[in-house]
């Protein structure tokens, strides 16, 4: 099955889009816009416009339902930066736990008391955006993200802390983008990053166009060449996997719409 990218419609005018995967993941967006706006990325072009509620997320799944889209589990990992929205999402997994319903996220660990918290969660995951292994290269690509080294600071005095099996859900995500962190040297410093962190799973993602950013993917020879580098540097190592790869999915590519009557003639 094809990826599905559906528009939901608020209350207030504005819309936000999810996305049904082919694998049975429905990927939700946790806020209206984003305040992040990270450069290559179409979600926080606008910036921020507001939080999700709980119900508006909910709103999301019972959508994908009355599709006919067999749910077999949640991520929050589309519009928004979960953690800026802690207190909803809070609610939102104890309410999916309760349904029997696997819900993971994905962050950029912003900011570092709520990723503190969010650890020790009981999510199905949970994804770091780092797309970095210097600070040079984190400061450009998550510039209003969190202290880079302050974060591996964080990981380094709670991951030990957490049972292996809570280590295994979290994981973190490598954007390649091209010419921004695709180098070796780039790499290289995130292989010594991870290197205290052997549970942690690193999974390397496509960049898949949007008309709001010039940023490229790399090469699939840069990242075969790369995926090879870091499985002989012994890191537990994913390629992009098929449905993330497809034009409605990834990284990055759903989008707030302030007037969605208007652009859809809804
Ligand atoms: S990548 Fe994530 S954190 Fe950055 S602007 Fe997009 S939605 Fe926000």
């Amino acid at each position: 099955m094809e990826n599905q990218r559906f528009l939901v419609p608020l209350p207030d005018g504005l819309s936000i889009e999810a996305v049904y995967y082919g694998s049975g993941t429905l990927c939700l967006s946790s806020q209206a816009g984003c305040a992040l706006r990270c450069p290559f990325c179409a979600s926080g072009h606008l910036g921020l416009r507001r939080n999700l509620t709980v119900d508006e997320l909910w709103q999301q799944v019972e959508m994908a339902q009355k599709m006919g889209l067999d749910l077999k589990r949640l991520t929050l990992s589309g519009i928004g930066e979960p953690l800026h929205n802690a207190e909803t999402v809070m609610t939102f997994l104890k309410e999916c736990r309760n349904k029997a319903l696997p819900l993971s996220l994905t962050t950029t660990g912003y900011d570092l008391s709520r990723l503190e918290e969010f650890l020790t969660l009981p999510h199905n995951g949970l994804m770091l955006s780092l797309h970095a292994g210097t600070t040079m290269a984190h400061r450009r690509l998550i510039p209003h993200g969190p202290d880079f080294n302050q974060l591996w600071n964080l990981l380094e005095q709670n991951l030990p802390r957490l049972s292996r099996r809570q280590r295994r859900k979290i994981g973190v995500n490598y954007l390649l983008l091209k010419g921004r962190n695709d180098s070796l040297t780039e790499v290289d410093a995130l292989i010594t990053r991870l290197r205290p962190f052997p549970d942690l799973t690193l999974h390397l993602l496509r960049h898949n166009p949007v008309p709001e950013s010039a940023y490229a993917s790399s090469d699939e020879t840069v990242l075969q060449r790369l995926y090879d580098h870091l499985c002989q540097a012994g890191v537990q190592v994913r390629r992009p996997n098929r449905w993330r790869n497809q034009s409605d999915g990834g990284c990055g590519t759903l989008v707030l719409h302030q007037d969605a009557k208007r652009l859809f003639g809804g």
